[in-house]
């Protein structure tokens, strides 16, 4: 059990909400969202990510869920309300179901989201949704079942998409499509996800290709600028739509003849970086201030101490060094050798 600040611990076991004031770093964002990688072990083998798969050569152990239920205490402290359960893979997590429920009730943390590949979506959404998942984003980079193979290394393009169906049967109203276009690989989807969305009622985001450590012949043979999207949305009538409070840097489009909505992730735009809103932790307890930096905090000798007001002291402490933006405009990807490692 956790030893929790006696600020934030109170009588009769019960905890209250955050005792500290919302973590604010030198340019103003306000940090209300976490990212928490619960493994960084992955069962695809995307050719922008993982292209030879998960290399697993003695790696610490992920976060236990002790070591977990500290840091959710933490950051609830510190005013975060929403926490996105990432990795890797998340679904590859026996006990994904406990953390989703571990993070639900705790105090502060309102809205619980996961990010997936949606290898096991279908038979796992039901429990995931009774242990108090709120939101889910599914990566689908094509809705060509063979391009799809070619991108991720599984064949299983119908079992994503009927996992996807069940969690709508199941009442998810605004699920996320992930798709990163690539000029060699998925540009012809692009017509064909803005189809798609005629009548399925999701959002299909695509995301910028971004560079990483691992990748950097990849994403000079495969980048696509989100510009070049946006343009053509507009010119087909898409408007775009005011952003919502815990939301982070995507742009949303909407359009009155679609029943989805179409979003773009462009990190490498001017601005990205101003409504940043989220701090990382990686699956074995490294804070990342940003994506893309050199320096990381390890918060988990106070996990594994069950230190909450340590763990509060380290976050605060760092936040100062937390830079304006990256800077992947200048080839910059510091020490993110790909997305897996810390959630993306
Ligand atoms: N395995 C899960 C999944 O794929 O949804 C969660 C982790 S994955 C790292 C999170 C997101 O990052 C996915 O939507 C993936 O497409 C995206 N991603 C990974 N590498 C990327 C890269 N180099 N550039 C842009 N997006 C990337
Ligand atoms: Fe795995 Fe997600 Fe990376 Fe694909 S993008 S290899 S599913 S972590």
């Amino acid at each position: 059990m956790p030893n929790y600040p006696s600020a934030v611990v109170q009588s009769g076991g019960t905890k209250t909400g955050p005792m500290y004031p919302t973590l604010e770093d030198a340019y103003g964002r306000r940090f209300q969202y976490l990212r928490l990688s619960v493994t960084e072990a992955c069962n695809f083998r995307c050719n922008y990510c993982l292209p030879n798969g998960y290399q697993s050569s003695h790696k610490p152990l992920p976060l236990n869920q002790v070591e977990i239920e500290t840091l959710l205490q933490a950051f609830a402290a510190l005013g975060t309300q929403k926490v996105r359960l990432t990795g890797g893979e998340p679904g590859i997590r026996r006990d994904l179901d406990k953390l989703i429920s571990m993070c639900k009730s705790t105090s502060g943390i309102q809205k619980v989201a996961l990010t997936t590949n949606g290898y096991n979506l279908k038979h796992k959404i039901p429990i995931w949704k009774q242990a108090g998942l709120d939101a889910i984003n599914v990566s689908v980079d094509s809705l060509d079942p063979v391009q799809f193979a070619q991108i991720t290394g599984h064949d299983i393009l119908p079992k994503v998409l009927s996992g996807i169906d069940r969690a709508i049967e199941l009442g998810y109203s605004n699920i996320k499509i992930n798709a990163v276009l690539l000029q060699q690989f998925n540009l012809n989807q692009l017509e064909r996800f803005i189809d798609w969305v005629k009548h399925m009622p999701v959002t299909v985001r695509f995301i910028e290709l971004m560079e990483t450590g691992d990748n950097r012949v990849f994403f000079r043979e495969n980048r696509i600028t989100g510009e070049s999207i946006k343009s053509h949305l507009l010119e087909q009538g898409w408007t775009e739509k005011l952003k919502d409070r815990l939301g982070g840097p995507a742009k949303e489009f909407s359009h009155p003849d679609y029943a989805g909505n179409i979003g773009l992730i462009m990190p490498y735009s001017k601005d990205f970086c101003n409504s940043c809103n989220r701090l990382r932790v990686s699956s074995e307890g490294k804070l990342h201030l940003c994506l893309f930096g050199d320096s990381q905090v390890d918060l988990r000798p106070y996990l594994l101490q069950g230190d909450v007001v340590g763990t509060i002291r380290a976050i605060r402490q760092s936040l100062p060094d937390k830079k304006s933006g990256h800077f992947l405009n200048d080839g910059f990807t510091g020490s993110t050798r790909h997305l897996a490692s810390i959630g993306g």
